[in-house]
């Protein structure tokens, strides 16, 4: 078989789905729009995330029926029986509002991981792209990557500065400007970023337009479409969007 196919399969695993029951114990700002929680219960001693970019459905109580919105499971330990999920906070939703007012000793539960899209850690090298939604997933791959292998990170409107790595991260924060779209200044920051030689895999997330902007960015400057992989992880004017962007 070629190598190269053999190199760089992607994982598709699926898991059991499980709610959990979860009680706040910790709360620290990240940055003034951007709250990590820390969760504990029993009931996350056999959680499973494969994938940095795996999400979790949160439950949020509302009058009506529960909103479900989308979150990642910033980093975990079965052992300790934890989990911390970072929120950024913007102006209106449950999940903002909820997190927002949270307390230690608030309940909140949660469903899935579901599944999983494995991307193995056998690249040359990594460039990741997102707004601060994308940070949690960002943070948790740099963390997660083999020591020494190129990554370089462009994250606009948020900073994680409690990242711990042994791979070769050359980080890129990136302040909004109120004249500058997210795309344009993405763009803008990246014009400047050679793609190292080899073979390297860019993972993309952002509001739905800013992504899909993005993303046909990368591919024109001539990076692979099936080493590239892109979200919308919110999208502008709709609540509980989700968005999987292809060509
Ligand atoms: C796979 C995946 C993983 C995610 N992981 C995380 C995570 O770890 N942390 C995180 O903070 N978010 C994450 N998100 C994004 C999060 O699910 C959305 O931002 C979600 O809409 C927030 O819910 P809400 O109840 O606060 O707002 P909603 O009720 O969904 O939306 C209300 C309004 O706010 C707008 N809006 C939503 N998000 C933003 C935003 N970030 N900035 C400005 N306006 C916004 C919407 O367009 C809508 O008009 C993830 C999304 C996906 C798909």
């Amino acid at each position: 078989m070629d190598a190269t196919v053999q190199r760089h399969q992607t994982l598709r695993v699926r898991h059991e789905l499980r709610r959990r029951l979860l009680t706040v114990a910790t709360i620290e700002r990240l940055t003034p729009h951007m709250l990590r929680i820390g969760f504990t219960s029993p009931e996350l001693h056999d959680f499973v995330s494969p994938s940095h970019d795996d999400h979790i459905k949160l439950f949020f109580p509302t009058d009506d029926a529960p909103a479900m919105r989308d979150f990642t499971p910033r980093r975990f330990d079965t052992g300790q029986q934890t989990l911390l999920i970072d929120f950024a906070l913007h102006e209106a939703g449950p999940a903002t509002q909820w997190a927002a007012a949270a307390k230690v000793g608030d309940t909140l539960q949660i469903g899935g991981p579901r599944g999983s899209s494995v991307v193995p850690d056998d690249f040359d090298w990594y460039l990741l792209i997102g707004d601060e939604t994308a940070l949690p997933a960002i943070g948790r791959r740099v963390e997660e990557l083999r020591p020494g292998v190129p990554v370089a990170t462009f994250v606009i409107g948020g900073e994680d500065k409690t990242v711990i790595t042994r791979a070769s991260w050359t980080p890129h924060w990136i302040a909004r400007q109120a004249a500058f779209g997210d795309a344009e200044m993405l763009q803008a920051a990246l014009a400047s970023y050679p793609f190292p030689a080899g073979e390297g895999f860019v993972w993309i997330a952002a509001e739905a337009t800013v992504a899909r902007h993005l993303r046909s960015y990368v591919t024109e400057r001539g990076h692979p479409r099936e080493w590239t992989k892109a979200a919308g992880y919110w999208k502008r004017g709709v609540a509980d969007a989700h968005e999987k962007i292809e060509d």
